[in-house]
């Protein structure tokens, strides 16, 4: 059955369908290119899930530390992990609009 063993010990389960812990990363502009081949009536409902795995990133969150397994490249079962900014980290990333 499909799970992974996290770096804190737990099993992460993803026999279920659709899985609960795993995603899929996705660029802003590939979502625009894959909106525009719908508006074109190029993507059925199977293309749609080929197109994801072939341009996203699988992603799989820890239900128990909550650290995200993301996929080097799409296509690829290589992860690497990314743990959240431990609670007492006080740092809000601040969103600029400057040139
Ligand atoms: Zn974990």
């Amino acid at each position: 059955m499909p799970k992974i063993l996290c770096r804190c010990g737990h099993r992460i389960w993803l026999g279920d369908i659709p899985c609960p812990h795993s995603g899929t990363l996705v660029s802003e502009a590939k979502v625009h290119e894959f909106v525009s081949l719908v508006a074109k009536g190029a993507v059925g409902e199977d293309a749609f899930f080929d197109w994801f795995r072939e341009n996203g990133r699988e992603t799989i969150e820890c239900p128990e530390c909550e650290r995200i397994w993301i996929a080097m490249s799409p296509g690829t079962n290589g992860l690497i992990s990314y743990n959240p900014e431990t609670p007492e980290s006080d740092y809000k990333p601040e969103f600029t609009f400057d040139p």
